[in-house]
Order: structure tokens, then C-alpha cells, then sequence
């Protein structure tokens, strides 16, 4: 079972995943946590050229295809061999980053780097993505740490962003589940594991 965490910088992924993680562990199954970009050791090194501030005149398109190149790592080393074996995999981000960030926020077709992504991982969808979506300016007032080069863009590439995202779980509301993350960490929590229950194995 495959479930994606999406949202904006700032969202409280990285929160919302270890809660999960811990609830679904405790009925009993195997669970694997990831991450995008970055969960592979060529991942890693990936991770630090799309973020480090040097890279600031990197290309859209070589951009896209970097992180399409993580993924398909990703996919093909850690979520794969983990699904086949029967585990639940959560992964904090999948191709609806890659659409909202490199498609929406930037000047490429979503539809492309959807169809880019799609390659890359072979066809494989969540049963179920979690889209976390909180205001560009709620978000950011959440950052403690120095911003990356993408925290740094201005407001309005993070709010073509989370209309991306919006525009993605809209076309498809059967495997969503919106959540608005500017409430409570434990409010956003409840809402997910009403879903999941429903739909666990
Ligand atoms: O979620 P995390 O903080 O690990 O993401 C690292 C950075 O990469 C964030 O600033 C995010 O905006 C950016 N990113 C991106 N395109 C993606 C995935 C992440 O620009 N497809």
C-alpha cells in the first residue's frame, strides 16, 4: 500500500508522516518511510545540487529531469522492492511536487512532467496521496531553519504551487484526501487516519 504526502514548503510533512507512520505500525504493519528528492544514496547527492544555492541558474528543464532522475532511483530501489514485499510505504512527496513545482511554478507543462515522471517510475500511483495544503504565508511564518533555494522563491511561485497542487487532487478526488494544514497537527492527523482506515488492508 502506497500513500503520498504532498503540500508546500512549510506545510508540516515531515510531522504528519511520522504520525502516520507511528498509527499504522501499531496495527501491525511493516512501514517504510521515504523521502523526495533524496532517499537514495545518488538521491542524496542529487538532493544537493537541486538545493544548494549555487545552482540558482539551473535550466527548468534540467531541473525537471534531476528530480524525475531521483525519483526513478526512488521508485526503482526503495519503493518498489518494499511494496513487493508487502509493506505500507509512505513517502513524503511524488510526482505531484514535480507537477506543482516544476510544472506550475515554473514555465513547464504539468502535463509533460507528469508524463516524465510517469516514465521514470514505470506507471506506479498512491492508492491514496495526502495533500496538505496551507497558505503560502501561513507556511512560512512555520520555517526555522535558513531557507533553501526554493523556500527563497517569492510568494507568488509558492502560491502558483499550492493552486497546482488543488488543480491535481480536484481532477481526481477518488485517491485525495485534502487536508487544510493550518490547523493543529493532531486535527490533521485525525482527518488522514479516518480516511485510511477505511481504505488499510
Ligand atoms: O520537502 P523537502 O523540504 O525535502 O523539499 C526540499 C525542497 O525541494 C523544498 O524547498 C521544495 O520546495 C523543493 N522541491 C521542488 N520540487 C520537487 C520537490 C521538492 O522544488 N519536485
Amino acid at each position: 500500500f502506497f500513500i503520498a504526502i504532498e503540500g508546500g514548503d512549510g506545510a508540516g510533512k515531515s510531522t504528519q508522516v511520522e504520525a502516520l507512520a507511528g498509527w499504522i505500525r501499531a496495527k501491525g504493519h511493516e512501514v517504510v518511510v521515504t523521502r523526495e528528492p533524496g532517499a537514495t544514496p545518488v538521491g542524496k547527492r542529487l538532493r544537493s545540487i537541486l538545493l544548494d544555492v549555487s545552482s540558482a541558474g539551473l535550466t527548468s528543464r534540467a531541473e525537471a529531469l534531476l528530480y524525475a532522475a531521483d525519483r526513478a532511483e526512488h521508485i526503482g530501489s526503495v519503493v518498489r522492492p518494499a511494496l513487493e514485499r508487502g509493506a505500507v510505504v509512505i513517502s513524503d512527496r511524488y510526482i505531484d511536487s514535480s507537477v506543482a513545482y516544476q510544472g506550475a511554478g515554473r514555465d513547464l507543462s504539468p502535463t509533460e512532467i507528469a508524463r516524465i515522471s510517469r516514465w521514470a517510475t514505470d506507471g506506479l500511483v498512491p492508492h491514496l496521496t495526502v495533500l496538505l495544503d496551507v497558505s503560502p504565508e501561513t507556511a512560512r511564518e512555520r520555517f526555522t531553519e535558513a531557507p533553501d533555494r526554493l523556500e527563497s522563491e517569492p510568494l507568488e511561485f509558492h502560491q502558483r504551487v499550492r493552486a497546482g497542487f488543488l488543480t491535481l487532487a480536484a481532477a481526481d478526488p477518488g485517491r485525495y484526501v485534502v487536508v487544510d494544514a493550518g490547523q493543529e497537527p493532531e486535527a490533521v492527523t485525525t482527518v488522514v487516519r479516518h480516511r485510511l482506515d477505511r481504505m488499510l488492508p
